[in-house]
């Protein structure tokens, strides 16, 4: 039986893409990525759902540490999309490890879900084209949805499938992709592309701020999804807990040499001091952190330098929200 890798998004276009394949008569491997930047894991865990249903195999790759993806973040050879997200160079990494597995398998070819013109940025298809060749993968990436309106690739030259089962669905409209999952009766898949925080403009600053400080592959980097950002100083960075749901996740994310602070007299936020620091910016941090409780006139903020010291009180008034303010980024 013939086989192929099929990159699994959890949106609904990889989904039927697979579905397509499957119908076709190749022995499906499905994988999926579990990306630092998403909002949640409601992808990852459809994917694994659909590949339950589906009866096939799935492997995930966990890039939430990956120092090869956060350097094409850093510095996307095709650029980003309308905020910090390098879509063509993410598809191509996605490619490129997809290229590994299907050796490793033994497998003769790839799929994915593309659906030619539906993203402007990452779905044209002279930018297939290149994706494919800069992969190595020409004629090895079979994209169902879309295959009638694209060069054959060589598993159908072959005649290791049969290409007219394949569609010609292009563009943005998805009443087609609407259509098929009534007919495989499949409701259940987030929204495509939902879910990347490197296109919202807001967490991209945190991302910018790290990136022009620091760099995405310090131990910062698992700070950003959590709590607001304040920029003390070219060296220093304090994250202040927005719930106490954010306040737990610092309390477990904190590493020495970072220093961790927490409202000790008031109901208040905890905060992570990152980066360089004397004691007065540590008096600034435990002043941001008091403006953040109801606190009236002096409250005390506790610190630690490490787990296994005690905590060490600083008496002080909250920072005028004003010029804290204009710390955040
Ligand atoms: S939206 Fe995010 S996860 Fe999706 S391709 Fe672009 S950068 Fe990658």
């Amino acid at each position: 039986m013939v086989k192929a890798i099929s990159l699994i998004s959890g949106g609904l276009d990889s989904i039927l893409a697979t579905r397509l394949i499957l119908d076709a008569g190749v022995d499906v491997l499905g994988l999926t990525f579990k990306f630092p930047f998403l909002s949640s894991d409601n992808s990852l865990e459809t994917t694994k759902q659909i590949c339950k249903k589906f009866n096939i195999k799935c492997r995930v790759i966990d890039l939430s540490n990956s120092k090869p993806y956060f350097k094409i973040i850093e510095k996307p050879k095709f650029g980003y999309g309308k905020n910090l997200n390098p879509c063509i160079d993410c598809h191509l990494f996605m490619l490129k490890t997809a290229k590994k597995v299907m050796r490793e398998e033994k497998a003769e070819f790839i799929i994915t879900g593309d659906v030619l013109g539906e993203r402007p940025m990452s779905q044209r298809k002279d930018i297939l084209k290149i994706i494919d060749m800069e992969a190595g993968l020409s004629g090895r990436v079979l994209r169902p949805l879309s295959a009638q309106c694209l060069e054959a690739t060589i598993a159908e030259n072959n005649g290791l499938i049969d290409r007219s089962k394949f569609l010609a669905i292009q563009g943005r409209s998805r009443k087609e992709q609407f259509r098929l999952a009534n007919i495989y009766r499949i409701d259940h898949y987030p929204t495509p592309g939902g879910g990347c925080l490197l296109t919202e403009r807001q967490f991209c600053k945190k991302v910018e701020d790290l990136i022009n400080h620091k760099s995405l592959m310090s131990k910062e980097v698992s700070l950003l999804k959590v709590g607001r950002h304040f920029r003390l100083n070219k060296k220093l960075k304090l994250v202040v807990g927005r719930s106490e749901v954010d306040n737990r996740a610092l309390e477990d994310l904190w590493q020495s040499p970072q220093i961790l602070l927490k409202s000790k007299s008031v109901v208040g936020p905890s905060g992570i001091l990152c980066g360089l620091f004397v004691k007065k910016d540590i008096m600034l941090a435990a002043s941001i952190i008091a403006s953040f409780t109801k606190g009236e006139g002096k409250i005390v903020v506790e610190y630690f330098n490490d787990r296994a010291s005690l905590g060490k009180d600083i008496q002080i008034e909250s920072l005028n929200k004003h010029k804290r303010d204009a710390l955040r980024i």
